[in-house]
């Protein structure tokens, strides 16, 4: 089903996978197990022969999720649980939840009421990674997670299943990053928003057979040119709507690299062989990139996205800003002013899930980058 996707397929995939994964699901006869961000380990429910998958909102209306959270709660919160409510309520067989801000620390009770008769785990990352202690929690975490399987499963897992499982993950994320490499070098050939469809889609459905869509991809790339294109970094958490890209795209920018969640820090995350997997699944934890919410210091993720603007030699930084994120709320005003400080010309995109329409954005990033070419 998703072994042989074409980039028209793999785009439009991405922007509602759902239909894909019930099918998926009706032939397969496994079992979906949703997760929300961040930093969950897929590998070990894929492990136990389910689906892990990563819930990015819905651009369907919102029913039922106003009334259960407050005003001041995120847009992706909010998406994400009237998904699970009003839409694909039957898809899911379960969630495992971390906790990753306040929001969210407080949405795990809310599914649980409201999805009664499903699978509930959370998942607890510690926030102050740089304590020796977090690395006891992780693999604590990891295990408990795995017993917790165990039990909804009523079966444990072998080795050899979460090998299979971590080669499988690694192997997609190497091969997103020969293709982001090779876009960074030919944008006329992979657009913005292929790339960032390919990098969705392989958050949601089955690796095993996308990897092989991907393979493809990878093996017809063909050489283009970067002629008229203008470098940029993209910061932020994730970018939403996808068809944010398509306005990259049309104005002929190129994102040379990113930190976001649905993008380079997914990368990131590959794991090392080694005899003791949970341990190394437990390492991969704390190599991936700064992500805010849980490290919880704007000077490193300034000094993250100084880091990357200055080593690809990119033009510009656009940061996608999620409106009512605690976190970005909180970090906007000191990124912004250490941009204008270190002379790192900064654009911030405002947006929430739900958004159709681009016209306001389309307005203001064209003036950004007119005035960044001398236009
Ligand atoms: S980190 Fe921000 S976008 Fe993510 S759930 Fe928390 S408030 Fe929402």
């Amino acid at each position: 089903m998703w072994e042989s996707m074409s980039l028209g397929e793999i785009i439009e995939c991405a922007s509602d996978p759902y239909p894909s994964m019930r099918e998926w699901k009706r032939k397969s006869n496994k079992k979906v197990i949703g997760t929300t961000f961040a930093d969950v380990p897929e590998e070990v429910i894929q492990a136990f022969d389910m689906l892990p998958t990563t819930i990015m909102g819905t651009h369907k209306p919102l029913k039922k999720a106003q009334a259960l959270l407050p005003d001041n709660a995120c847009s992706l919160a909010r998406s994400n649980l009237e998904l699970v409510l009003s839409y694909e309520t039957d898809l899911f067989d379960g969630f495992v939840l971390p906790q990753v801000c306040d929001t969210t620390q407080h949405l795990s009770d809310i599914w649980r009421i409201n999805l009664k008769g499903k699978y509930f785990e959370s998942y607890l990352a510690p926030r102050q990674t740089d304590r020796e202690s977090a690395k006891y929690w992780v693999r604590k975490e990891i295990e408990r997670l795995i017993d917790s399987l165990s039990n909804f499963a009523q079966r444990g897992i072998k080795r050899e299943d979460l090998e299979y499982s971590v080669e499988v993950h690694n192997e997609n994320k190497r091969l997103l990053r020969e293709i982001y490499s090779f876009k960074n070098d030919n944008p006329s050939s992979v657009s913005n928003r292929e790339l960032f469809s390919m990098i969705k889609l392989s958050q949601q459905i089955d690796k095993v057979e996308f990897n092989q869509t991907l393979k493809k991809v990878r093996d017809t790339l063909k050489r283009g040119t970067r002629d008229g294109y203008t470098d940029v970094v993209l910061a932020g958490i994730t970018c939403d709507p996808l068809e944010i890209y398509d306005l990259f795209d049309e104005i002929k920018l190129n994102v040379v690299a990113d930190n976001l969640l649905v993008g380079s820090r997914y990368i990131q995350g590959e794991v090392d062989p080694g005899e003791d997997l949970i341990q190394k699944l437990t390492e991969r934890h704390f190599k991936r990139g700064f992500f805010s919410p849980i490290h919880g210091s704007v000077f490193a993720e300034f000094q993250e996205i100084k880091r990357l603007y200055q080593e690809n030699n990119a033009k510009a930084v656009i940061y996608v800003h999620i409106e009512f994120c605690e976190s970005q709320e909180y970090d906007l005003p000191d990124l912004k002013k250490m941009a204008k400080e270190e002379g790192i010309p900064m654009h911030v995109i405002e947006t929430e899930y739900q958004t159709t329409s681009l016209s306001h954005i389309r307005t203001r990033l064209q003036a950004f980058f007119e005035s960044i070419r001398g236009v």
